[in-house]
């Protein structure tokens, strides 16, 4: 079995810069990614808004993840790895050549969060195409340049939500509204006038969204918006926020260390990547 001093699972900006960290301090890492590219989350936000904590440059999320990917290319990075259980300090891991058995040190564990999809938030009616997250509309159009719909209706008012106006407006796509159950929006105040004055999407609050109908796209949802039922047309919904962490691999409680947004809230990727140094120098002084 191979054996590794620190094995970092994740490489998005937190294992990745942990990784570099590390490395800069003489502690041999192992950064095992799942996907074919590393850089994480970033990869398909085209928006502006990286780099600035880590790099003092204001990036897209593409841009931001090439200058991670530039910063680890001395250090053992291997894409294409997933992990799927830890037991103890063994890490079982499937390749493109099977499923092998890994030890380590330390395990880092940096697979950040996803938002919550459709099935979690009980929403009656059909099951057609065109629902989905921010983060599956992103890669979609960032990576797979496929547009899903051409007028969604967006659930929810974070900060996330407000980028995947930004992802529809970078595609075409021209949201019918942005809804929110709440009596006003999660992400501060002047997000709801941006988004009507400058992007064209108005946003209702009080407003639930009840069921999708359609088969096999979104045809409509229904919502109850100040008490009343209405349906609106539209060809796809987005969900946007409501963050869950990618933490499936804590189930046997194995002892490792989390870094970046696995902890369970959205952070910026440059608070990802400070906290992915931070753990990195707490582990080569035996702190952590
Ligand atoms: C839609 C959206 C817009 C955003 N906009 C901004 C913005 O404008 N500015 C900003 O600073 N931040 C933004 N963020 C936040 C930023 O993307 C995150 O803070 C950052 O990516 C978190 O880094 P991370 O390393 O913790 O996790 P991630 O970037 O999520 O990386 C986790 C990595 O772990 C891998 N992984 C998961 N499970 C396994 C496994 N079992 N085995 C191996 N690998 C695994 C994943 O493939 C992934 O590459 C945005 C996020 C989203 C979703």
């Amino acid at each position: 079995m191979e054996r590794r001093d620190v094995i970092i699972i994740g490489g998005g900006p937190a294992g990745l810069s942990a990784a570099r960290r590390l490395a800069e301090l003489g502690v041999a890492a192992t950064v095992l990614e799942r996907d074919q590219q590393a850089g994480g989350v970033p990869r398909h936000c085209g928006h502006l808004g990286f780099g600035w904590q880590s790099h003092r440059r204001l990036w897209t999320g593409p841009r931001f993840a090439e200058q991670l990917r530039a910063d680890s290319t001395a250090l053992d990075v291997r894409t294409g790895h997933t992990v799927l259980g830890i037991d103890g300090n063994v890490l079982r891991v499937q390749n493109q050549h099977g499923i092998n058995e890994m030890a380590a040190n330390r395990i880092i564990l940096a697979t950040g969060t996803r938002e919550t999809p459709r099935a979690p938030r009980f929403v009656g009616g059909s099951r057609p195409r065109g629902v989905t997250t921010t983060g599956a509309l992103q890669a979609n159009v960032y990576l797979q340049n496929f547009k899903p719909f051409a007028c969604p209706v967006i659930i929810g008012s974070e900060w996330v939500s407000f980028s995947a106006i930004l992802t529809c407006r970078h595609a075409g796509i021209r949201p019918v509204a942005m809804i929110e159950a709440k009596d006003r929006i999660s992400a501060p105040r002047p997000g709801d006038l941006i988004s009507k004055l400058i992007y064209g999407v108005p946003v209702w609050t009080r407003t639930k969204l009840t069921a999708i109908a359609g088969q096999p796209q979104v045809e409509a949802v229904e919502i109850e918006r100040h008490g009343k039922r209405e349906r609106i047309a539209c060809d796809g919904v987005i969900f946007t926020g409501e963050w869950v962490p990618e933490a499936a691999l804590l189930v046997n409680r194995p002892k490792v260390t989390l870094a970046g947004n696995v902890h369970g809230d959205l952070k910026t990727s440059g608070a990802c990547w400070r906290e992915g140094r931070a753990i990195a120098e707490q582990i080569a002084r035996g702190s952590a």
